[in-house]
């Protein structure tokens, strides 16, 4: 339980754990740790705009927006969080539908139906899920929510602090790092790192279309002008997520969205009609790179979300490998023996080693196919559109592919 120590040191937090981070892996990590009957100290930045006073400000549809598949859905279904989203503005996917380029483009296509679910991922807003989050976070009695900015990590036998620019101190067995790509508890551990840019950015925006989308989310890989996803949102709606390289991500930042919808018009013409801005100011860009940390936990430590790795966002799986270290990471302590504490690192090494296959294998295939499906060359585009005809007619394949991306 969390008890503000009363020694000398008034402001000294104590809890179980301490987390560091405040987008939706940390809260997730929050919620679930709390559920598992730990105490939780959720260490965000100081005053950040909470969702609501966000959702208020703008109520139009967050450019922002995330596929999650079945693994984040039943942890959040778990921590009853789910339920808390409004759900008319979640989209489910029925169908996906993978373009490649070139004079013969080749094709993959896969459906919610010949994969024997009811979806093949959600598609909703990181608005919708933060504000759910932070309701589920009001009622979760073992939270004890603190803003401020840490300064230092201090750890030894007896547990690990975190000190604050204001002096204060949260004292806990563990600190779980999840602080995203720049991640300061990973920094404050010396864990080493390799670092890639893309050389690409990925500018999103919301569009209405002109035709139905059917709950389909369509991608198409281009060659020279990146690669282009187009998600179903509810109604006639689809956001865009455009992996351009650097130099065509600049000239699309300097156009209007009315300009990105005509060029999108060579692509998504035939299938969803002609596509008008959702609105016409909201374009984002974020920076594409990999980031593969050398370890997920150092003493006392473990890391989580995209403070544990950085992935391309072609396959749509970044948020998802983060719920599946949360789900890990309360298993794993969970299931340790009676004796060893929660921040002990053989329990921290287990949760490591539980993850290290998902993550290896989800870096290595989205840095593969960005690099493959990157490449302006006819040789490889060749190969790639053989690939994806190929992958189209291989039942067996494409159905353990299907149930890997779903998260099963
Ligand atoms: C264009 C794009 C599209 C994507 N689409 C998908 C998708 O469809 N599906 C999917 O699964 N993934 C997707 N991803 C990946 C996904 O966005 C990330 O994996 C996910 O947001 C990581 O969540 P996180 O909470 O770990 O990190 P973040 O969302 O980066 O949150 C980290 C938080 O930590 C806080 N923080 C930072 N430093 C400190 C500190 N010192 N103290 C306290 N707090 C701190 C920050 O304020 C921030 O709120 C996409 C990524 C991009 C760029």
């Amino acid at each position: 339980m969390n008890n503000p120590s009363s020694s000398a040191a008034l402001r000294v937090t104590e809890s179980d754990i301490c987390i560091v981070g405040d987008g939706a892996i940390a809260k997730t990590t929050a919620l679930a740790l709390a559920q598992a009957g730990f105490g939780v100290t959720l260490l965000s930045p100081a005053s950040p705009p909470s969702a609501a006073v966000a959702a208020a400000a703008d109520p139009g549809w967050d450019a922002r927006v995330y596929a999650l598949n079945h693994t984040a859905h039943h942890l959040l279904s778990s921590l009853k969080v789910w339920d808390a989203l409004d759900a008319a503005r979640v989209a489910p996917v029925d169908a996906m539908i993978v373009n490649g380029d070139g004079a013969r483009p080749g094709g993959l296509a896969f459906d919610a139906y010949g994969a024997h679910t009811g979806a093949l991922a959600w598609i909703l807003e990181d608005r919708n899920l933060g504000q759910a989050l932070d309701a589920a976070l009001k009622f979760a009695h073992n939270v004890k929510r603190v803003h401020g900015r840490a300064t230092a990590l201090l750890r030894d036998d007896d547990g690990a602090t975190v000190t604050l620019d204001d002096g204060a101190g949260i004292k806990a067995q563990l600190v779980v790092g999840a602080d995203g790509a720049q991640s300061w508890v990973r920094g404050q551990c010396d864990i080493g790192l390799d670092y890639r840019s893309y050389g690409q950015r990925a500018v999103v925006s919301n569009f209405d279309c002109a035709k139905p989308h059917h709950g389909a989310a369509h991608q198409w890989f281009t060659g020279a002008e990146g690669i282009i996803a187009l998600l179903p949102l509810p109604g006639n709606k689809v956001s865009l997520v455009w992996s351009a390289p650097d130099a065509l991500a600049d000239t699309l930042r300097a156009e209007s969205a009315a300009q990105i919808a005509a060029r999108l018009a060579v692509y998504a013409d035939e299938k969803l009609g002609a596509l008008t801005p959702l609105q016409p100011e909201l374009v984002r860009d974020f920076p594409l790179r990999l980031i593969r940390p050398h370890a997920m936990s150092a003493p006392r430590v473990a890391l989580v979300g995209d403070a544990a790795h950085v992935v391309h966002p072609l396959a749509g799986h970044g948020m998802n490998l983060g719920f599946a270290d949360v789900a890990q990471l309360i298993k794993t302590l969970s299931e340790r023996e009676p004796q060893r504490g929660i921040g002990d690192s053989r329990v921290l090494a287990r949760y490591e080693r539980a993850r290290k296959e998902d993550v290896l294998l989800m870096l290595l295939t989205t840095d593969g196919l960005a690099r493959l499906f990157g490449a302006d060359i006819e040789p490889l585009r060749v190969v790639r559109n053989f690939g994806l005809n190929l992958l189209d007619k291989l039942p067996v394949l494409k159905r353990r592919l299907i149930s890997h991306a779903m998260g099963k």
